[in-house]
């Protein structure tokens, strides 16, 4: 009984959870279904469009975030070079840093960094640290990305020159829906434990008021296993499943 244990406490999780979201999406649709009716009613102004126009953008920020969460297919995991996975996801971000006058500088090191696993999820959780430390850094500055190996581990380190965390919030991060930001969801650095965790790896948050915070993402290095990838390749190819 050990195991229904686990599973009623996944239940309990899950139904917090579900909750969390029924409430953050029930709020934007509360406030569509009120703008739509004074429309109805023949008031029409502009500003209503672009308050529904954000609102519905909440709810698909949501929706997508919460998407990361769903469990990958089996054909999507794969051996990745994180050093590139972390240079897609610099490339994704850097127009947005430029506008915000942030530099984004990043030392790739000189190994090639091997991580067994989903692609589109990693470069996920990269994003969101990334994009927390660019909204965090609202004067501009420098984010500091760091790649490296250390023993069995791929380490990445993001560093920003934001505000800094208090040690009371420290202990709210990844948490659903916690946010101080008024068009956050609160749901980033959830998918993002939530991810690294499916992948073996860890997160840990260090932070200093006034001086910055610093992400540390380690996921386990794995050398690619050739013959059971190309044998995986080839039952693709010939349709097998
Ligand atoms: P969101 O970005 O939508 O608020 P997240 O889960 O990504 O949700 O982050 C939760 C909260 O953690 C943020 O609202 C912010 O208060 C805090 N946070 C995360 N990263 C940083 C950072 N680099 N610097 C300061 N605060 C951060
Ligand atoms: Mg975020």
């Amino acid at each position: 009984n050990e195991e229904l244990l686990i599973n009623s406490e996944k239940l309990y999780v899950a139904g917090q959870l579900a909750a969390g979201i029924a409430h953050e999406i029930r709020n934007p649709l509360t406030s569509l279904k009120g703008f739509l009716q004074l429309i109805e009613s023949g008031r029409k102004e502009a500003t209503y469009y672009s308050i529904m126009n954000s609102e519905l953008d909440r709810i698909g920020d949501i929706v997508s975030e919460l998407l990361m969460l769903s469990k990958p297919q089996v054909y999507d995991l794969s051996y990745h070079d994180v050093r590139q996975v972390m240079k897609d996801s610099v490339t994704l971000l850097e127009a947005q840093a430029i506008l915000q006058n942030i530099t984004i500088e990043a030392d790739f090191g000189r190994d090639i960094l091997w991580v067994y696993g989903v692609e589109n999820q990693i470069k996920q959780v990269f994003i969101n640290v990334i994009k927390n430390a660019m909204e965090a850094m609202t004067d501009g500055g420098a984010i500091r990305v760091r790649l490296g190996r250390e023993n069995d581990s791929v380490r990445v380190r993001i560093s920003d020159e934001g505000p800094g965390i208090a040690k009371d919030q420290l202990a709210k991060m990844g948490q659903p829906f916690y946010t101080t930001k008024e068009k956050g969801t609160g749901l980033g650095l959830m998918v993002s434990y939530k991810i690294v965790d499916n992948h073996e790896g860890k997160i840990d948050v260090s932070s200093q008021l006034g001086q910055g915070t610093t992400f540390e993402i380690r996921f386990p290095f794995r050398y690619p296993d050739v013959p059971k990838d190309a044998e995986r390749k080839e039952r693709e190819a010939s349709g097998a499943s």
